[in-house]
């Protein structure tokens, strides 16, 4: 929810200012896309901070979809009406040892940094919230909201320094945190690896109990479904699933079936749609040698990011990484809603990375969801729900369960 709502020729004369190209796709309707604009729109999963780092780019601006891989930017979540969310710090997974451990928390430390540097160059437009009151304070006050995430706990290392890395990334601002990517770790078994543990790991437990200490959400997208349930079963919080969807939509592990999706919601949680694994991925060689590029575009010069962004750009014509259409996407949202409850549904789509699909394939496009489900006859305390206050109702319950 924004106090001013910027008319379409305000933004159009914004954009004119920002040197910006006119908004890409078919125009939203003017009386939805102030539906859209009154809401507080958060997205539990924003992957973008991998661009953070990178040399003559600009989280401030606004990039052009024809040309430009990064699905985040300032500008077109003013376009697209997108008032914040959780920024990710993602750490892809080495070795399970001691010099593993080190280089993934080096590189989590920085990436969080990082988080902090790019925001604070912006802070007349996006703040930093560490609860759900601040979150709702920057809003009333006309600003973006950043919250900071963990997707992967490999880097907090193993045994007792483990938990004080979890407690510094606390005070760090942290306040999501995954306990596991696509493969197993030192605390739990991924949803998309064989079994090592059969669930939490004896230190796994220590971590859920210490989340729940520390009042930061616990994140069970990418957890195995034994994880999932010792992790339901353990927590005195709800849990958050940030970027996941059912399986009736699309069978796949990374997906949840519908019976623990009520038991999330019967436990108070909440599953935030994802725009993913709604249809085959298509991840060829072609593709993969991508992605490794994109989880290092932060270190490439500006030619050779515009290199990566025009190879991305050209595979997605012949090879999208996903064949869901935005019909497919509304219809397993509204499965998830119908399933779990509309006090139990956000959204997470994750943007930079991997997701998006055809009319959705940027924050800019938001609108459009508000929309459809307003066509649908969606209430706004319904979309208001789902757009941001089961979310914020996760980690104020969080905050509420911490001793700090
Ligand atoms: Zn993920």
């Amino acid at each position: 929810m924004k106090k001013t709502t910027p008319s379409s020729l305000t933004l159009a004369v914004l954009f004119a200012l920002a040197g910006c190209a006119a908004p890409g796709g078919a125009p939203v309707d003017d009386k939805v896309d102030n539906n859209h604009r009154r809401l507080l729109t958060l997205d539990a999963h924003l992957d973008t901070p991998v661009h953070f780092g990178r040399a003559g780019w600009d989280f401030g601006g606004r990039h052009d979809p024809a040309v430009e891989v990064a699905q985040v930017d300032l500008g077109r979540m003013r376009e697209g009406s997108l008032d914040g969310g959780f920024f990710a710090i993602f750490t892809d997974q080495g070795p399970l040892t001691p010099e593993g451990y080190a280089a993934a928390r080096a590189h989590a430390l920085a990436r969080s940094q990082l988080i902090d540097t790019t925001l604070a160059r912006h802070a007349d437009r996006i703040g930093v919230a560490t609860t759900a009151a601040e979150a709702r304070r920057l809003d009333a006050a006309g600003k973006l909201v950043a919250f900071k995430s963990i997707e992967n706990s490999y880097p907090l290392g193993d045994g007792a320094a483990a938990m004080a890395t979890l407690a510094d990334f606390q005070r760090q601002g942290v306040r999501l945190v995954g306990i596991v990517h696509s493969k197993n770790n030192q605390f739990a078994d991924s949803s998309t690896d064989k079994p090592a543990w059969n669930g939490l790991s004896p230190l796994g437990r220590d971590w859920v109990r210490e989340m729940n200490r520390l009042g930061m959400v616990i994140d069970a997208s990418h957890a195995s479904d034994a994880t999932v349930d010792q992790m339901l079963a353990l927590s005195a919080s709800p849990l958050l699933l940030s970027h996941s969807n059912s399986r009736t939509s699309f069978d796949h592990p990374r997906n949840i079936d519908d019976a623990r999706i009520r038991k999330i919601a019967a436990g108070g949680g909440a599953i935030c749609a994802s725009t993913i694994y709604l249809s085959e991925l298509k991840m060829g060689p072609l593709r993969a040698a991508l992605f490794d590029r994109l989880e290092h575009i932060g270190t490439l010069a500006p030619l050779d990011q515009a290199a990566l962004s025009r190879d991305w750009l050209a595979l997605d014509l012949v090879e999208p990484l996903w064949q869901t259409s935005f019909e497919q996407y509304i219809a397993s949202l509204k499965h998830l809603i119908a399933v779990a409850g509309i006090d139990h549904v956000c959204m997470g789509a994750d943007f930079d990375g991997g997701g998006g699909l055809a009319g959705l394939d940027n924050v800019a496009q938001l609108p459009r969801i508000t929309e459809r489900l307003k066509a649908d006859g969606m209430s706004d305390a319904d979309l208001a729900k789902l757009w941001s206050g089961n979310l914020l109702r996760v980690l104020e319950a969080a905050e509420k369960g911490g001793s700090l």
